[in-house]
This record gives C-alpha cells, sequence and structure tokens, in this order.
C-alpha cells in the first residue's frame, strides 16, 4: 500500500490544470517571443519594471530549493503555497469524500483545520487536549483510536501547539504516524517549531509516507503579509497536492520577499531575533504569572503566551482601551477565562505588561 492509496479515488489519477506555464517543450527554452498564455504586451503603470508582466511560475525551482535546503528536505518533498493554510485546504480537500471521510483534531486548537473540513463537508472528529499540571497535553492513545474507529483520513497535530504552547516529541510523532500507516495522514503543523528547543519532524519523512509537515515563513520569519508557507511530504503526494492547487498560486512579489528572507544573511538575523523572543517570552511569563488577577499562564514552544484571567472580559476590554489588541479565546473550548498574548518587542512588552497590570488587577 502507498500514501496514495488514501486519496480521494476519483482524484488518483488526476492531473489539474494543464496552464501554459506548465506544458513543457524543450524546444521552449529557446524560444523568446512568449506568445502563449495571453499576456499583455505592454507594462502596467503600477509595475514599472514590468516584473509583473507575465504569470509567474507555479513552483519556482530557486524558491523550492532554497526551502528545501532551509527545511533539511529534497525539492521533491516540498511544495510551496499561500501560508500553510492553504497547504491545510489542499490536504483535507485530496484526501476526504465530502460526508464520508473524517477530520481528527485536538481542540483547543488552531481554527483552520476544523474550516477546511467544514468546506470539504468532512465530518470532524475532536479529542480534547488534556489540562494537566504541566499544561495542556495530547492524548495521543486516544487519537489513534479516533482514527481508526472513525475512518478518518486526516489527523492534525500542531506542535508547538496555538495556542496552548505545547510540542510534541519526535518519538510521539513516529510512533503515531507508523499506528496509522495505511490508515490516515499524519500532519504536523510546525508553524511555531523555530520557537520551540524541540527540533522538526522533517527527519521522520523518510521512514512515513503518511507523514506531512507544515512550515511557513509567517511566523519565525516575519513575512506573514507574503503568504508564502510550505507542505513537506512524500513526493507522490507532493505531486497530487499541486494538481490540486491553483494554477499560479505564487505571486511574483511573494517570491522576491522569500527568496529575500532566506538569504544566509537574513536567516541569521532570524535565529537572532529568535533568541531574544525566547528571552522575552520566558520573562514575561514569570511578569505575568505573579500578577493579581492572573489564574494561570501556560509554559509555551511559541511565539506567545496562553494566560487564564479571573475576568478576562474585562481584562481584554481595558487593554484594547489602552489600545493593546490581544487573542481573546473565551470561545474556544475549555478556554473560557483565556486570552492569548503574542510576544512583541522589548520595548512593546513592557507597555503590555504595564498595561496588563493594571487591567488583570481590576
Ligand atoms: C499562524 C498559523 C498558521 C498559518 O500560517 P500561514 O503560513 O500564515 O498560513 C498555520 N498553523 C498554525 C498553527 C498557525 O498558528
Amino acid at each position: 500500500m502507498s500514501v496514495l492509496d488514501l486519496l480521494r479515488p476519483e482524484l488518483r489519477d488526476f492531473a489539474g490544470y494543464g496552464s501554459a506555464r506548465r506544458a513543457v517543450d524543450p524546444a521552449m527554452a529557446a524560444a523568446d517571443l512568449w506568445l502563449n498564455a495571453n499576456e499583455s504586451p505592454h507594462i502596467s503603470p503600477g509595475d514599472p519594471s514590468g516584473e509583473q508582466r507575465r504569470y509567474p511560475e507555479p513552483q519556482p525551482l530557486n524558491l523550492r530549493k532554497k526551502l528545501a535546503a532551509v527545511y533539511g528536505v529534497a525539492p521533491e518533498q516540498l511544495l510551496i503555497g499561500r501560508g500553510s493554510d492553504e497547504g491545510i485546504d489542499l490536504l483535507v480537500r485530496a484526501l476526504c469524500r465530502a460526508g464520508r471521510d473524517a477530520v481528527v483534531i485536538c481542540p483547543p486548537v488552531f481554527g483552520m483545520y476544523a474550516v477546511s473540513a467544514r468546506l470539504q463537508n468532512a465530518p470532524l472528529v475532536e479529542v480534547p487536549l488534556i489540562d494537566g499540571r504541566d499544561g495542556f497535553q495530547c492524548d495521543l492513545d486516544a487519537v489513534a483510536a479516533a482514527a481508526v474507529g472513525n475512518g478518518a483520513k486526516v489527523v492534525f497535530l500542531c506542535s508547538p501547539a496555538n495556542p496552548t504552547g505545547q510540542s510534541l516529541t519526535l518519538d510521539e510523532i513516529d510512533s503515531l504516524a507508523s499506528r496509522l500507516a495505511d490508515r490516515a495522514v499524519l500532519v504536523v503543523d510546525e508553524a511555531y517549531i523555530e520557537f520551540s528547543e524541540q527540533p522538526s519532524c522533517t527527519g521522520l519523512l523518510a521512514s512515513h509516507d503518511n507523514l506531512v509537515v507544515l512550515r511557513t515563513l509567517s511566523k519565525a520569519y516575519a513575512l506573514a503579509g507574503a503568504r508564502v508557507g510550505a507542505v513537506l511530504a512524500a513526493p507522490e503526494l507532493i505531486t497530487v497536492l499541486r494538481n490540486c492547487q491553483a494554477p499560479y498560486p505564487l505571486p511574483v512579489a511573494s517570491v522576491t520577499a522569500a527568496l529575500a528572507t532566506l538569504t544566509d544573511e537574513a536567516r541569521s538575523s532570524a535565529r537572532h531575533r529568535v533568541v531574544t523572543l525566547r528571552a522575552e517570552r520566558e520573562r514575561l511569563l514569570q511578569v505575568i504569572a505573579r500578577m493579581p488577577g492572573v489564574r494561570r499562564v501556560y509554559p509555551s514552544d511559541g511565539n506567545f503566551l496562553l494566560v487564564r484571567f479571573d475576568d478576562a472580559e474585562t481584562c481584554y476590554r481595558q487593554l484594547l482601551a489602552a489600545g493593546i489588541v490581544v487573542r481573546d479565546m473565551r470561545a474556544m473550548p475549555q478556554l473560557g477565562d483565556a486570552l492569548r498574548i503574542s510576544i512583541g518587542s522589548a520595548k512593546q512588552n513592557l507597555r503590555l505588561e504595564a498595561a496588563l497590570a493594571e487591567a488583570a488587577a481590576a
């Protein structure tokens, strides 16, 4: 059996849209007049360099190679998309038959998994996180049982998890991927992995063709506006996802920004920023934990803290009155008294601290 047997059967020999950019003929390489894609021969005043006149490469090779090197995989194991959000959507669409094949999630968790399941009309199976003494924990035995028992095709785990902050170990991921082999695809969303001490689980891809890892330039690389993320998986699965993707998913400007963000120099500055941010996160955790009106601050491997308050509503409103917006988590299961606070710069954090000390005690 191969991971391709888990796909929606009608997609197994689906070739996707044959865009002008995808039709490749060796003679094309030598051509210098391209009249095959109904592009304008003129340059727009909005694009004086003319860089955006033509349709972009669907998967620019230089960016693909660069991201593959950064993430430690082969270029064939990687699909670039409009943020990891697009990866989530493509996976659900490619794997789940509407009304039949389930998606497993562990709430409280990032909302896009449920949104994509809903859009595809895939049944959603929830295995709640357990709020323990050391923070939230994922019950992986329950996840495996729920996936197998409900015939799920996709299991989403988030590590480090948003908004709860905890991580999974490689052993845990390895063992769950084995248990789900030939049954479901295990997707590990590593949007925050750069902020964690845990290594990425990309090293496990070689031994599990049902393992998928999501990475993004939106968080540690400070490029959320460019919408660049990656799906890392077995090459045969990457090919299928690519066929399901829109024909020209990556705007020229986003590709340019991504390449500039991945030079050695830019990566080294990103690493420095992460070190600073982690130190700020630990400092802020101590400070907030001691504030009156704060019930609990969870340890976090991400660039945020999840905080429970005696009166989260008042606290949220008072922060807002001070011009500070944090994320209200109260609608999420188990988080009726919680706010999620992104870690800012040292200066921003001082301002947050001052406002929070007042708001939490109010
Ligand atoms: C922010 C976030 C993403 C979205 O990343 P994009 O690449 O910007 O789409 C994915 N997963 C989790 C858990 C996130 O918190």
